[in-house]
């Protein structure tokens, strides 16, 4: 039989009308095997996370405070789960011991909890075994995921359990203290588990019905994107589109399983698919996604015949390697190169960067400049279809916006330009217009 892993992400975790929906869906195809589950998220949009309540407690505990109430409203927010889903269940001795732990414990491990305590519920509620993830995801020393146990240990410990439920978030460190990943990391750990079992599907369930091909704070009403590669879904989460955890890609990707995201409020849309390959997909636009970030400076470095000098780039980023400054985009000229660099890396150092390029090429002029913002048009075909930059060029040129920089071709997936923060949301519509809405 086929294997679904199933991901639910906070908010459709959040009370016990949540939790019917979840389990409606979960029971509707038998392949739906294994259930990663986050913790209560906002039911609605003032409310306040169990995790977030369980980091103020910690840090209410750690500063000698007390924590009764802030505990209390958590093991409320649990027993309305447990009584309006009338189970006969119940995390009293659950709660106790956590209580008592907040005092000595690492804030990961009462982080943790929310995961470990919801999915103890949805296992009762399904009638599904609870694997705990502290039993079969770990981490190396140094913190590090260690794919390799975990994929070995998960694997076996799944075949002895049909239907299961496991919390996502956390796992264990070789001495068995609790870790977690980044936030959102629930994310991960439900590509975990589908790597593990080969699973044919890791269905990321949320509030949303899939990946929007631009940021509905400043396009209104963006088309979902119904099919979109890796590479791509990079591409967009790196200038910012998000839609799961960053990382979650990594342990599917490996062995090619593709990743539906569905929405728990609208489980008839189609939802978006992140899959290995767009190739062979029939159709499908030319554009897939358009996202974008602001908060960029570029330096640039002018110098006669610069073009002839050998080593004259790795000069320059020799000095912001020495300063710990990654580089974005690398756009050259003849007697030019300009570095693109995040502003919030440079501000503090900005001075001794300029004087150190000075002295290492013998610049003619350093300058840098700030307030740039980047967009990135993402898609299969965009490099390799005709006009694709005179149609860019004409629309932003409409729109009366000036392109600083460019980098087209440098990536067969995307298109990149810079412009002014001012123009950024225009430069965005005025890209979603020509090639999405047309
Ligand atoms: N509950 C955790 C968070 O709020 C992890 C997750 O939901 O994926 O970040």
């Amino acid at each position: 039989m086929e294997v679904k892993v199933l991901k639910f992400g906070g908010s459709s975790l959040a009370d016990a009308s949540q939790f019917r929906k979840v389990a409606q869906i979960i029971k509707s195809e038998p392949e739906r095997r294994y259930v990663v589950a986050s913790a209560p998220g906002k039911r609605f949009s003032d409310d306040v996370k169990v995790t977030d309540m369980l980091y103020k407690c910690f840090n209410l505990a750690k500063n000698n405070e007390n924590i009764d109430d802030e505990f209390k409203k958590i093991e409320d927010r649990y027993n309305k789960i447990i009584s309006d889903l009338e189970l006969d269940f119940s995390l009293k001795e659950e709660f106790e011991k956590i209580k008592i732990a907040i005092f000595h414990a690492g804030s990961d491990y009462i982080s943790s909890r929310g995961e470990y305590l919801n999915s103890m519920i949805l296992a009762e509620y399904l009638g599904y075994d609870f694997i705990d993830a502290e039993k079969v995801i770990f981490f190396h020393e140094d913190g590090n995921f260690d794919a390799h146990t975990t994929n070995k240990v998960l694997a076996s410990v799944l075949e002895n359990h049909e239907y299961a439920v496991i919390p996502g978030f956390y796992g264990s460190m070789p001495n068995g203290t609790i870790k977690t990943f980044s936030r959102g990391g629930s994310d991960i750990t439900g590509s975990i588990v589908a790597r593990a079992i080969g699973a044919s599907l890791y269905e990321n369930w949320t509030d949303v019905s899939g990946m929007l091909m631009a940021d509905p704070r400043i396009v209104e009403n963006p088309k979902v994107i119904d099919i979109i590669s890796y590479k791509e879904l990079r591409e967009l989460s790196y200038m910012g589109a998000t839609v799961m955890h960053e990382d979650a890609i990594f342990p599917v990707s490996e062995s090619g399983i593709p990743i539906n995201i569905k929405n728990t409020n609208a489980p008839q849309d189609k939802g978006t698919f992140i899959v290995p390959s767009t190739e062979k997909a029939e159709g499908g636009r030319m554009v897939t996604g358009v996202a974008g970030r602001q908060g960029f400076s570029s330096i640039t470095v002018e110098k006669d015949m610069m073009n002839q000098e050998l080593g004259f780039g790795r000069r320059v980023l020799e000095v912001l390697e020495r300063y710990g400054v990654p580089f974005e985009h690398l756009p050259t000229g003849i007697d030019t190169m300009s570095v693109v660099v995040s502003t919030a890396a440079i501000v503090d150092k900005m001075d001794n960067i300029s004087t150190d390029i000075y002295r290492a090429v013998k610049a003619d002029k350093v300058r840098i400049d700030h307030g740039i913002a980047m967009i990135a048009i993402v898609g299969k075909s965009l490099i390799n279809t005709k006009g694709t930059a005179v149609r860019l060029f004409s629309a932003i040129y409409k729109a009366d916006i000036n392109v600083r920089m460019m980098d087209l071709g440098s990536s067969e997936l995307n298109v990149i330009i810079g412009v002014d923060e001012k123009d950024y949301a225009n430069a965005l519509r005025a890209i979603y217009a020509e090639f999405i809405t047309r």
